[in-house]
């Protein structure tokens, strides 16, 4: 049987900016990558800037005007896109190996999980690139009203460090598809796994220029892009505080189009009666312990009906309770590190503050001990919380579940909404009606009954309602949102 546990020493490292469709050291200025799992420093990326995203976007528009990749028939690009993702499956496991390397998804989920998700989301995009047409308009009999849909030109986007490869197919696979070329920043903790995927990209027939990756930190390459006057559009993932200041930046340095992907505090809302509570814990557990909970729909407020309480706490305790560190490159590991020890102390503080405000610690609390020299934080269960507790209140990205309980339905609906995000929302309960209820009553971009992930189905747009987003990735709606329509009128009386 295959086995994904490596070296972490003896990863081959893409080097420097990917662009033109080749590897470029601008600046003299590195960025040193640290393994999540044990803080090692172990790469440098350049620390790019305004220079590195003008020659990005100078690279796109010349392979524009070039390779005729607007021009092409969307049938073609899609061949493009789909090759791609087919040399991606073929180096899968490097490939997970880089991801796992350097960011803080253990290898074997990596492999089982991220990779392929990223290679069904191109093959997908690739596949939808011929098939969306557009708007014919009832318009008098002698006149013609059709609306052409027509791409960007250069689409910059910006990626967070949570799923680094899964989050680059979200904003490369439509913005490609739609005929645009990219210039793209990974997060700066998670640099590598994503130039590969470029380099592979050219490989697969992606002319040189039309996806290029800048390296750097967020408030000067990711400035940078946002700021330029050719990148005609901004497609952003990350925290709902870089998306807002994203908007300002927008906003003072020209008008252009933007899609945010935010920050989230999802519930998951247990009502009286399950079908089988041993699943519906399950759905809790994965939900907020994933990625050791550093995902944008982590579930990490309970809000379950009084009843159920003792049960499922119990089961979700039993549950977690095994759940034990390891490196990311052992194949056996699979909960994840905090990507850094700074974001460990922040998670760890805000558990003080919401212990000091009175809440109760169930289980978890600190980080796990022993000879872990990267931060893996332990599942944390806190209970007599309310709306202004800290970890209530605000996105810890860490593995904390808040615990609160309600009588009725409109009492559970009521504490299940949440004043800032409306990311995801996770309803369980053996009654349709409820479900359809409480579905109605969350303002949430997603509602999950009965389950809580995304089905894979790359078919299902993804968005958020208030601050955690505008616009949404996947479905042909991403597609959509990387053209701009015009509104053609002919007259032929
Ligand atoms: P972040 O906002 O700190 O950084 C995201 C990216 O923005 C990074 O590449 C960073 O370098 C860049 N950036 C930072 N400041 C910038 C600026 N001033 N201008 C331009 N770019 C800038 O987020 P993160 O910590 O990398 O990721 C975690 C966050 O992402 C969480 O809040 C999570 O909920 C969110 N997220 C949302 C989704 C979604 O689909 N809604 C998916 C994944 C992650």
């Amino acid at each position: 049987m295959l086995s994904l546990g490596f070296n972490p020493t003896g990863v081959i490292l893409p080097e420097g900016h990917f662009i033109d469709g080749r590897a470029q050291w601008l600046e003299g200025r590195r960025i040193d990558v640290l393994r999540p799992s044990d803080g090692v420093p172990f790469g440098q990326v350049p620390a790019g800037g305004e220079e590195a995203v003008d020659l990005a976007v100078a690279s796109a528009i010349q392979a524009l005007a070039t390779s005729g990749w607007a021009m092409r028939p969307p049938r073609e690009r899609g061949r493009v896109l789909r090759r791609w993702a087919d040399l991606m499956e073929v180096h899968a496991v490097e490939l997970a190996q880089l991801e796992a390397v350097s960011s803080t998804r253990p290898v074997t989920g990596a492999f089982n999980s991220d990779i392929p998700a990223t290679i069904e989301a191109i093959r997908f995009f690739g596949e939808l690139a011929d098939k969306l047409g557009g708007d014919v308009a009832a318009t008098r009999r002698d006149s013609l009203g059709f609306v052409a849909s027509e791409p960007y030109g250069v689409i910059g986007a910006i990626a967070p460090w949570n799923f680094p490869l899964s989050m680059m197919s979200w904003k490369v696979g439509p913005a490609l598809a739609a005929g645009n070329a990219v210039v793209l920043k990974p997060s700066e903790l998670t640099p590598f796994s994503t130039v590969r995927a470029a380099q592979l990209a050219i490989e697969a027939g992606l002319p040189a220029g039309i996806l290029n990756i800048v390296h750097g930190f967020g408030h000067e390459a990711g400035a940078a892009i946002v700021r330029h006057p050719k990148i005609a559009k901004v497609s952003f993932t990350g925290s709902t505080r870089t998306g807002a200041a994203i908007m300002a930046d927008i906003a003072a340095t020209g008008i252009k189009p933007l899609t945010l992907e935010l920050g989230g505090k999802s519930p998951q809302l247990v009502f009286e009666h399950v079908d089988d509570l041993r699943h519906t814990a399950d759905c809790i557990v994965r939900g907020f312990t994933s990625n050791a909970g550093q995902a944008c729909v982590a579930g990490t407020r309970l809000v379950v009906h009084e009843k159920l309480l003792e049960p499922l706490v119990e089961t979700i305790i039993e549950m977690i309770t095994p759940m034990s560190p390891s490196v990311t490159w052992d194949a056996e590991g699979t909960y994840s590190p905090i990507i850094s020890k700074k974001q460990a102390y922040r998670i760890d503080s805000l558990v003080t503050q919401s212990v000091e405000r009175g809440a109760e610690i169930l289980l978890g609390g600190g980080m796990f001990d022993g000879p872990h020299e990267g931060a893996f934080y332990r599942p944390t269960l806190l209970h007599r919380v309310d709306s202004d507790t800290p970890a209530v209140r605000e996105e810890l990205f860490g593995p904390v579940l808040t615990v609160q309980t309600f009588r009725d339905e409109h009492e559970g609906i009521a504490l299940a909404a949440h004043p800032t995000y409306g990311l995801a929302a996770g309803v369980h309960t053996s009654n349709l009606s409820q479900a359809m209820r409480a579905m109605r009553g969350i303002a949430a971009g997603t509602v999950w009954i009965n389950r809580y992930n995304r089905s894979g189905d790359m078919v299902i747009p993804t968005g958020g309602f208030g601050q955690s987003g505008i616009g949404q990735d996947l479905g042909r709606q991403a597609v959509e949102a990387n053209l701009r329509h015009k509104s053609v009128l002919i007259d032929f009386a």
